[in-house]
């Protein structure tokens, strides 16, 4: 068993245990997207889905979590509305104070394509493209500014009834639709936008992880105070620099004993690349236990299907929204007439079909009871 992760762990191997923990997520999230798709599309073509909503599509909605987190300070309890999106932020939180921002670098389908992104720009440009110091201090500073204006706006602008009404708000209800409809019918803008980032991301390794995900800027505060740190051991280390040289974080590794930073992502690159093994480690529980990849990947895993069973068993995990209210939403949505009363023929010839689909249904459901 120690040879097959010896394998795994091999430096600069694709083939690491992050990468298959990563791949694993990564399908986990695209069959997730793919059940919401033919979900929405058959509530468009008026028929009631006969699966279930995928509850995780909610991993998307992080204004959701934050406002649901409040509403849950105040209140005590999970509101039915999006259940999951709090779950799996709070799931995430927790992650931060076990393996820093392991969450970042072992789950988040991103870091996946920022890693690929990463691997490209180095087999073009040979060498890490830097930004000067001030420079990339500047930006550092956008997803902390992006973070304190969502709490700033939730946690201190929004009283209690107002979190209340967004929460029941239609906005809020079928926020998952809207997101999936910002990527399936994606406008020229959107889509502008996110092949700058790709290619921001391609130039400068990590650009949205490290300049602009506030998700990562909140779970990177709380990382400070995780029982988990990559720890150096002066006395055994050379100062060969391979653990500066390959980390994505571009974190000053040979100047500290323990990595404090909230730009380490616990990837344990440093690990892999380091020749002398006793002088670099992630440590639990203040520096008394090490951990390999293969218990690092274990404790992500119990932490996030642990956290997932428990919402599951305590009824917080599938929403409170019924099929017929998505159903009235995507009918309601598509209504062919505008505010001056105009008709718009394409959506009226839908709107027909959706009839036709809804009365077929109807009549296939009532059958078993006419017999
Ligand atoms: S290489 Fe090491 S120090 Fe750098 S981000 Fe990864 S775990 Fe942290
Ligand atoms: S790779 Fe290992 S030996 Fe080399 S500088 Fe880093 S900790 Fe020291």
């Amino acid at each position: 068993m120690e040879k097959i992760f010896q394998k795994f762990n091999r430096p600069g191997s694709l083939s690491s245990l992050r990468r298959v923990v990563q791949i694993l997520f990564c399908v986990i999230v695209i069959s997730i997207g793919i059940k919401f798709y033919l979900f929405v599309s058959q509530l468009e073509i008026g028929l009631m889905p006969d699966f279930e909503r995928p509850p995780g599509v909610e991993a998307f909605l992080p204004i959701s979590a934050l406002v649901s987190l409040k509403h849950m300070l105040f209140t005590g309890k999970i509101n039915g509305i999006h259940p999951s999106a709090l779950v799996i932020f709070l799931i995430v939180c927790l992650t931060a104070l076990v393996v820093k921002k392991g969450f970042c670098s072992w789950i988040c389908p991103l870091s996946l394509f920022s890693d690929i992104l990463a691997k490209w720009h180095a087999i073009v440009f040979k060498k890490k493209l830097k930004l000067p110091f001030w420079v990339d201090l500047l930006l550092r500073s956008i997803k902390y500014i992006l973070a304190v204006f969502f709490i700033w706006n939730i946690y201190y602008k929004m009283p209690i009834n107002s979190i209340e009404q967004f929460i029941l708000s239609p906005y809020n209800q079928f926020a998952d639709i809207k997101m999936l409809k910002f990527f399936t019918d994606i406008s020229n803008t959107a889509l502008i936008v996110i092949l700058v980032l790709c290619f921001l991301s391609f130039s400068i390794p990590y650009f949205w992880c490290r300049y602009l995900c506030p998700y990562g800027a909140v779970i990177g505060v709380l990382s400070f105070l995780s029982i988990g740190k990559i720890k150096r051991n002066s006395s055994h280390c050379i100062d060969c620099g391979k653990c500066e040289k390959n980390c994505p974080g571009l974190i000053k590794i040979r100047q500290k004993e323990t990595i404090h930073s909230s730009e380490c992502t616990a990837c344990m690159t440093c690990v892999k690349n380091c020749p002398e093994k006793q002088s670099i480690g992630f440590f639990v529980f203040w520096g008394k236990m090490r951990i390999g990849q293969p218990t690092m990947a274990l404790i992500l895993i119990l932490i996030f299907f642990g956290g997932i069973s428990l919402a599951k068993v305590s009824d917080n995990w599938q929403n409170k929204i019924t099929k017929p209210e998505y159903l009235r939403y995507v009918i309601q949505k598509d209504m062919p007439w505008g505010q001056n009363g105009q008709i718009d023929p394409k959506k009226m010839e839908k709107m027909m079909e959706i009839m036709k689909n809804i009365q077929a249904q109807r009549a296939q459901r009532t059958q078993p009871f006419e017999k």
